[in-house]
């Protein structure tokens, strides 16, 4: 699955000519196969263990190829930091802790992700709307988080 979605990101850039160098490369395999949404900042710090001379502006333009491509999907996380979904561009339901600040895909199915599309589709219609985007975003605390805060009282 992963190594799939990698395959894909890797054509998809060269077809449309944009350049595959190594940072690039090691940027799409850190966000695929990390099992939350990153930050630039998690990027970056992860992407300096492998090119310690890397910038953080490498890791934007990065992100901006990306953007352009329509392949990552921004989430606004409560901590003020923007965060990325490389592997699935499209509208689905996050689950966003407030005291660690974890983004994690809600797994929910797809049947409940074409539900929410078409309550969206149907809520636009009646006010007239065309739909550009949506979010879909749940604000709590995860397990871990829900564990500290009853250890400490
Ligand atoms: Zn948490
Ligand atoms: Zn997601």
């Amino acid at each position: 699955m992963s190594d799939y979605r990698y395959r894909q990101l890797i054509d998809k850039m060269r077809r449309q000519g944009y350049r595959i160098t190594p940072q690039r490369m090691a940027t799409l395999r850190i966000m695929i196969e990390s099992q939350e949404h990153l930050s630039a900042a998690q990027i970056y710090a992860a992407l300096q263990e492998h090119f310690p001379t890397t910038s953080l502006a490498t890791v934007y333009k990065t992100l901006a190829v990306l953007m352009k491509m329509g392949e990552v999907l921004e989430l606004h996380g409560n901590g003020g930091e923007v965060h990325y979904d490389i592997m699935n561009p499209r509208p689905h339901p996050h689950l966003i802790c407030v005291r660690c600040h974890r983004i994690v895909d809600a797994d929910v199915g797809d049947a409940l992700i074409a539900e929410q599309a078409a309550l969206t589709q149907r809520m636009a219609h009646t006010m007239g709307y065309e739909v550009l985007g949506y979010r879909f975003d749940v604000y709590g605390l995860c397990p871990a988080c829900r564990e500290a805060t009853k250890a400490t009282g």
